[in-house]
């Protein structure tokens, strides 16, 4: 019986790469069914509601989505449905495995990172006042809990994907309380997997080590902001945001979305590249035990994104979405 996913194709480029997405999970023989759903601006002109009821209670009926890009409005309007739908879900895990693609232009050819982020506190808890005009107060939360179950989260995946060292990031020397307690909670979680190593770095020098030495590191955990920013980082390394997926997951749910933002300006001009979205996909077809679909669609990526005149611009190409999405379907029809 085919599986229903919920299905939020976003804004700006979102529907761009949601079809191309939609059309290579196809291909594949992946025997899904979608529940449709609008999110953002389009929901909150329509609901009032960016983050519409039925769509949260859509997610936590199929327990697995895939979501395009939702565009934020800066500095004012409502908060970011991406960071809503996280802490609504209780989708505290934010996993990205970064691995150079074959072919792809990159300022490294060997890096096979995987980010494990915290994703519902932190400094994106959204606490904020204005003190006196002037002065604005943001509170930073790092909970014991929530440092625990994601440092038991990246632990876990090492153990069952074969990840050998885990490297903690942080800045204790500096934030003694905050940081300094989640560095504790890792180093707590660490004792209880001994055959993983384990480590630490401060956030600046790390960030210094990973563009000059990325593959003498295996895994990263993070607290929230710094996730954000190194994880980005990191997708620079090996060809940009069009191509590196990323999933959000809970105890008992997990939403599979892209890394890269709405990309307003390329939207509706077919040339956002959907290779992000569709390795997001994948990690979901293997979340959901579709893993021959999942292997079928990075195999026929694999073989496009190595041929530059099928690649999309930001990856050294001249290719539209379209064509793109065209000749991986061609490649998965072959077989
Ligand atoms: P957000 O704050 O939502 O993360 P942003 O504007 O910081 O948004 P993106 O929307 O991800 O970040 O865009 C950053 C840059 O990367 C833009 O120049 C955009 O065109 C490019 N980009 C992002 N995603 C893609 C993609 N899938 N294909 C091609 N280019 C992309």
């Amino acid at each position: 019986m085919a599986r229903t996913i919920t299905l939020i194709p976003g804004d700006g480029i979102g529907p761009e790469v949601t079809e191309a997405t939609l059309r290579v999970l196809q291909a594949a023989g992946a025997e899904l069914e979608w529940d449709r759903h609008i999110a953002g601006i389009e929901a909150f002109e329509k609901t009032g509601q960016p983050l519409p009821d039925e769509l949260l209670d859509s997610i936590r009926m199929h327990a697995v989505a895939l979501k395009g890009p939702v565009t934020t409005p800066v500095g004012k309007g409502f908060r970011s449905v991406n960071v809503q739908i996280r802490k609504a879900l209780e989708l505290f895990a934010n996993l990205r495995p970064v691995e150079s693609v074959p072919g792809v232009p990159a300022r490294f050819e060997n890096v096979d990172l995987v980010v494990v982020r915290e994703n519902t506190e932190g400094l994106y808890s959204g606490i904020e006042h204005e003190v006196v005009p002037g002065v604005v107060e943001s509170l930073k939360i790092i909970t014991e809990k929530a440092s625990t179950r994601v440092a038991k989260f990246a632990f876990d995946y090492a153990r069952k994907n074969g990840r050998k060292r885990i490297t903690a990031v942080h800045k204790a020397n500096i934030m003694k309380l905050a940081d300094g307690l989640f560095l504790d909670c890792c180093r707590n979680v660490a004792a209880d997997y001994p055959e993983i190593e384990f480590d630490d770095r401060i956030v600046d020098n790390m960030a210094m080590q990973l563009v000059m030495r990325p593959d003498k590191f295996d895994m990263l955990l993070l607290e929230n902001l710094y996730g954000d920013i190194l994880s980005d980082l990191c997708a620079g390394l090996v060809g940009g945001l069009g191509i590196v997926p990323g999933a959000n997951i809970g105890e008992s749910i997990a939403v599979f979305e892209a890394v890269h933002g709405s990309a307003p300006d390329i939207a509706g001009q077919n040339l956002a590249n959907p290779t992000a979205l569709i390795r997001s996909a994948v990690l979901m077809l293997e979340h959901i035990g579709l893993g021959e679909e999942a292997e079928r669609v990075r195999a026929a990526l694999q073989t496009r994104l190595a041929e530059p005149e099928s690649r999309t611009r930001d990856v050294g190409g001249q290719a539209s979405t379209t064509e793109f999405t065209d000749a991986v379907v061609r490649t998965i029809e072959r077989g």
